[in-house]
């Protein structure tokens, strides 16, 4: 970073070195928490170009953002998905350029992504019963997202973080088989609490279960909790001493989740957002119209994050203006 440009700090001190870039809010899968009717196409605004992104993350990077995460929506649905990996990892500054997939091309396309320049992926498995993952997602492709993996695990990626929705009777009572699966595998295996969203109430009050649950398990069965580095994600991490995978729990319901929040979102439409649930975002794209824009874009984006607050208010089931996590990037 030049000396003359500060790092990126909100009011409460908190830095983002990591941002999360949404690149379509398309989805091919039909999530039940998530969009359990599918897209509708014709719904769709214009997404950032492969030039407007490349502003965007130059601009980000000067501030000292250091690691881009690529989500949508699927974001692999773009066909320009791989020259933008490409474009993003030759920024001056940006080091790493991670993922966050549902694995439904990852059979075809994995190496394709690696030799790009992905450095870390994570793939959506909310079940490994192929049955209740197609309830689930809409789509019996999990052989092939298993398959998928192998093949970046033969091509040298060293581990896979792998994400569940934490759901009541579904996937909560399927902890010794996620268990199974990693004893000997470098995966992450990640439960994330069901969050509330705009469209989901109804799903939300049947399936929400606290992570609490799989924790009680963890430390019953000899699980550890494992120390959090600092600007460590929003998981807290198990380990043992028999397994090589790892467990996380990520519990947007409990207090303090927001503290140490590094997250910062920019929309598949250029909205700079502060969080998950905010009520509104901030555009940025009028400033990706030039190259010559760019330290008005930087002052921008300065100004935005001074407005970023302590944190959600999702315990009283408040979900801003967010319909479904496809519209931001979960
Ligand atoms: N389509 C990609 C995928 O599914 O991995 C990337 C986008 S998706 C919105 C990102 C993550 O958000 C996924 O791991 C998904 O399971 C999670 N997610 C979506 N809706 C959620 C909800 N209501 N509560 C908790 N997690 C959710
Ligand atoms: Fe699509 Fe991901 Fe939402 Fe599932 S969670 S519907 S894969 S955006």
């Amino acid at each position: 970073m030049n000396s003359l440009q500060k790092p990126l700090r909100d009011g409460q001190g908190r830095s983002f070195p990591y941002l999360r870039l949404s690149l379509t809010d398309l989805c091919n899968f039909r999530c039940s928490y998530c969009l359990p009717d599918g897209c509708e196409e014709h719904h769709h605004e214009s997404t950032l170009s492969l030039t407007e992104i490349k502003r965007l993350v130059s601009a980000f990077s000067v501030l000292g953002v250091e690691k881009i995460r690529l989500t949508g929506g699927e974001p692999t649905l773009r066909s320009d998905f791989r020259d933008i990996v490409e474009v993003i990892k030759a920024v001056p500054g940006i080091r790493r350029v991670a993922m966050t997939t549902n694995g439904y091309k990852m059979d075809r396309r994995v190496e394709s992504w690696m030799d790009a320049g992905i450095d870390n992926i994570n793939i959506s498995v909310d079940s490994l019963d192929p049955r209740a993952f197609e309830l689930i997602t809409g789509h019996n492709r999990l052989q092939e997202i298993l398959e998928g993996m192998d093949k970046a695990f033969a091509k040298g990626l060293p581990e896979i973080k792998v994400n569940a929705v934490l759901m009541k009777g579904v996937n909560d009572v399927q902890l010794p088989e996620f268990l199974d699966w990693i004893k000997h595998k470098p995966i992450t295996m990640r439960f994330i609490e069901l969050m509330q969203t705009g469209d989901n109430g109804a799903f939300f009050d049947k399936y929400h279960v606290a992570g609490k649950t799989i924790r009680d398990q963890l430390l019953e069965n000899g699980w550890v909790r494992m120390t959090r580095l600092k600007d460590a994600g929003p998981a807290h991490e198990y380990c043992h001493p028999d397994y090589e995978g790892r467990i996380g729990l990520i519990t947007p319901y409990s207090k303090d989740f927001c503290k140490d929040c590094n997250r910062l979102r920019v929309t598949s439409q250029g909205q700079l957002q502060l969080c998950l649930f905010a009520e509104s975002g901030h555009d940025l794209r009028h400033l990706l119209q030039s190259d010559d824009q760019q330290d008005e874009l930087i002052a921008e984006i300065q100004k935005v994050l001074r407005l970023k607050v302590d944190g959600h208010f999702l315990d009283q089931g408040y979900t801003g203006n967010t319909a479904s996590l496809a519209q931001i990037g979960g």
